[in-house]
């Protein structure tokens, strides 16, 4: 290692405004070796060696909900086919779709997926993957088969995977029996630990492959839903996993969820895990939509991190999170694209500050004492919270995995902005996309707008979109 370490070529960037853990700074002079930040050092002089970055350059984000199948169903469900269209019909779609779903297709899926989420700014994806099964329900001859999918998609594209085997085993509160629609995710917990076991070999595999960067791919703890396993299967997983790793779960999306979840328990679900299985700094709560001032202050008192998918919970019409009263108590949060129907970190953020105007009939609803700029807010929490549920360390400083992105500098509000306001200027001012460059552990995965792969991806997604939908 030690040998390999020294002969590592030592790269500079010289970025004339850079978004720093401290904030906005000048004349950044980013050193790079073996994947990582060895220097980051403001107010520097340009070398001539020096790769020079004009446009603003700003860390990547870590997208912490991901279902990569279901990008192939985005903007297909709109429409009306019952006048109570809920989140439960779209469901129903989605699993026809999952009935048609070879391994092959997922990976073409999840290829073109990932080289869209580097466009968009996202350097990790937090896969919450629960499609383990062919079709019918029987286990494939290696059971982490579609998981292997998703691995070399990840390869494919050059994103880093946060992979979250999902523990799926039944169909409602109390352990009922699953649908066949269902059949493809459905494990016990014994089979759920063997799967875990497996994919993360296969996983540390990938990660040795990669010599430059040995630690790009994790691991994680997902439980589907409080309706989708029990107590005792919570208790049995977490006693038996390396206790790091962080944990997901899908909890308060929808309303029906809270009362079955009352139904069955006396409690409303985030009460329930906090009072049955304990909310700590490794809890990802996937939505948590649903809250009373109780739930609020637990998890904000536990230093867990909401995964708010503003764009999918607009899309199923879930309803508004508290992000005001989060905010309040330093609830941290991050953001996940969730179904698909956006691959914009500029939609997620603005979608998510303008449902708190909507509701509250005010503006500039989530910032705090210390950042009245509510794009810079936005940025840095979507940053910090994506960080703690993908397992990841982003953003620019020493030490950090060298990802980064570089926005248009010709785009006029980019060119002319002073930089406090480039954030709210990008965020709030813009559609077009205006990521023109992408860095992930030093490498060059997006130059001027594209990805090397991009033709070759996008034919065969094509293909496996008639194939799916159409056929
Ligand atoms: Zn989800």
């Amino acid at each position: 290692m030690s040998t390999t370490k020294a002969s590592a070529p030592l790269q500079h960037y010289f970025a004339e405004r850079a978004l720093l853990p401290s904030g906005w700074a000048s004349n950044v002079r980013l050193s790079v070796q073996q994947g990582r930040f060895t220097h980051v050092q403001p107010d520097s002089t340009l070398v001539e060696s020096d790769t020079l970055l004009d446009g603003p350059v700003l860390p990547t984000i870590g997208n912490l909900h991901s279902h990569a199948f279901q990008r192939i169903m985005a903007g297909a469900a709109e429409v009306s086919l019952n006048p109570n269209d809920s989140f439960w019909s779209w469901r129903d779609l989605m699993y026809k779709v999952v009935q048609k779903l070879s391994p092959e297709d997922a990976q073409v899926i999840a290829t073109q997926l990932y080289i869209d989420m580097l466009k968009a700014g996202y350097s990790q994806v937090a896969e919450f993957h629960y499609l383990h099964h062919a079709p019918g329900g029987q286990a494939y001859s290696q059971v982490e088969e579609m998981a292997l999918q998703l691995m070399q998609a990840a390869q494919n594209s050059g994103i880093g995977l946060t992979l979250l085997p999902v523990l799926y085993s039944y169909a409602g509160f109390g352990g009922q029996t699953p649908s066949a629609g269902q059949a493809r995710f459905i494990n016990s917990a014994d089979e759920y630990l063997a799967l875990h076991q497996v994919s993360s070999e296969a996983l540390s595999q990938l990660n040795k492959r990669d010599t430059n960067h040995q630690h790009k791919h994790q691991m994680g703890i997902c439980f589907h839903s409080l309706r989708a396993v029990t107590q005792p299967q919570i208790d049995t997983v977490l006693s038996q996993l390396d206790s790091a790793l962080p944990i997901h779960i899908h909890i308060a999306e929808q309303q029906k969820e809270v009362n079955d979840c009352k139904t069955w328990s006396g409690q409303r679900p985030v009460q329930w895990l906090n009072d049955n299985i304990g909310l700590d700094d490794r809890w990802c709560l996937v939505h948590a939509t649903h809250l009373d001032q109780k739930e609020i202050t637990a998890i904000a008192n536990s230093q867990a991190v909401v995964g708010l998918c503003p764009t999918t919970e607009a899309n199923l019409g879930d309803g508004i999170f508290p992000g005001v009263d989060f905010s309040a108590q330093n609830g941290r949060w991050g953001i996940g694209s969730d179904s698909h129907v956006s691959l914009s970190l500029v939609e997620e953020l603005r979608t998510l500050e303008y449902s708190q105007r909507f509701r509250d009939q005010q503006r500039n609803r989530l910032h705090n004492a210390g950042q009245n700029h509510v794009g810079d807010h936005l940025f840095t929490q979507a940053l910090a919270g994506g960080n703690q549920a993908c397992g990841v360390e982003l953003g620019l400083a020493p030490g950090h995995r060298a990802d980064f992105m570089q926005l248009d500098p010709e785009h006029p509000f980019m060119a002319a902005s002073a930089p406090q306001d480039l954030l709210n200027r990008w965020l709030f001012a813009c559609n077009e996309n205006l990521i023109k460059d992408v860095f992930v552990c030093g490498q060059q995965v997006i130059k001027d707008f594209h990805h090397p792969l991009e033709e070759s991806s996008r034919r065969a997604f094509i293909q496996v979109i008639k194939k799916v939908m159409y056929d």
